[in-house]
């Protein structure tokens, strides 16, 4: 069994990534900036924002926030999302999700300009990826894909289970699975929460993609020997041993499903870490122009 190790593998694509920062500056190029718009103060949330703007820090981005309270109307939301459109010393910018549920995820990031959604999460961008065409592909299932990479996993020919089919997970994991490119060329089954017969179709998959967000649900008798398993999920749970209160669990029993597997991530340290190398590489892509 291989550990697909995203500590090291983040290290690695930081150093490149700063280094290619330090080569726009010192060609006199300005350093790429990230935005982040933050509503609320969802634990979750804010740690996640936190770490994207410290690992901007480390690549020499500029980075910055805007806050809004979980009150803020849909409108106001709205009108930073025009301005940073128009900022034009912003390369990109994200509206970290989930949203108040009086605000429409759908219209917020369809008013974010395609050429600055480095989250990849805009129709236009959805549709060019599902094209094949040169775009930012959302930054976790972007960041899975560079493991396989990094890992010379073979993908060609494979059978590939996706568990869960959400927009920013799930459902670009299975179209990225299945084009005709690598890593890709892969025979794609999704399932999701009406699936029946779920344990079957784990069993049967050469590569498995845990995305569901529930934890210690994929057991070891759902996992074909020399199975690839890439745990995507990240769920807080409650641990008294811990200066936080929780830990951070996977959707894969790891003790139990490691050992038959060809290569696993595991949890904390695998898919999270490469989902913001993911966004830092978006970032990178559009502040040289390279997509749009
Ligand atoms: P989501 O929007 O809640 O989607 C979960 C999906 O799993 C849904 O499609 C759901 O099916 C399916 N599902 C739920 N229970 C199931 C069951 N018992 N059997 C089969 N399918 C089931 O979640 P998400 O945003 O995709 O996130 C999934 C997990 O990944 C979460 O733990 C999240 O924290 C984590 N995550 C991690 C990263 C990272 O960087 N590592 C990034 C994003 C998300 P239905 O569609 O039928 O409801």
């Amino acid at each position: 069994m291989i550990l697909l190790d995203g500590k090291l593998l983040s290290a690695q694509i930081k150093q490149e990534i700063k280094t290619e920062v330090e080569r726009i500056a010192s060609a006199g190029g300005k350093k790429p900036h990230l935005a982040a718009v933050l509503v609320g103060h969802n634990g979750a949330s804010e740690t996640y924002v936190a770490s994207k703007i410290k690992n901007c820090e480390d690549v020499g981005f500029k980075s910055s926030l805007f806050r809004f309270d979980v009150s803020v109307s849909e409108q106001t939301l709205l009108e930073q999302i025009y301005a940073l459109n128009h900022d034009a010393d912003v390369d990109g910018f994200i509206v970290q999700l989930p949203l108040p549920a009086h605000i429409s995820e759908n219209t917020i990031m369809e008013a974010i300009n395609p050429a600055k959604d480095v989250d990849g999460f805009h129709p236009v961008n959805v549709g060019r990826m599902c094209k094949g065409l040169p775009t930012y592909i959302s930054a976790t299932p972007f960041g899975v894909l560079e493991m396989f990479k990094r890992y010379d996993i073979s993908t060609a020919g494979k059978h590939c289970v996706v568990v869960g089919r959400s927009q920013i997970v799930g459902l670009p994991m299975a179209i990225l699975m299945q084009r005709n490119a690598y890593p890709g060329n892969c025979t794609v089954t999704i399932c999701h929460s009406r699936t029946p017969n779920l344990k079957e179709v784990c069993r049967s998959a050469d590569i498995l993609v845990a995305a569901l967000g529930r934890p210690d649900f994929i057991t070891a008798d759902m996992v074909k020997e020399d199975a690839v398993v890439i745990d995507v999920g990240l769920t807080r749970v409650p641990d008294a041993t811990k200066k936080s209160g929780f830990a951070l669990k996977g959707d894969v029993k790891f003790d139990e499903v490691a050992p038959k597997c060809s290569y696993i991530t595991p949890v904390p340290g695998g898919v999270g870490l490469m989902t913001i190398c993911a966004l830092l590489n978006n970032t990178l892509l559009a502040a040289k122009g390279e997509i749009y």
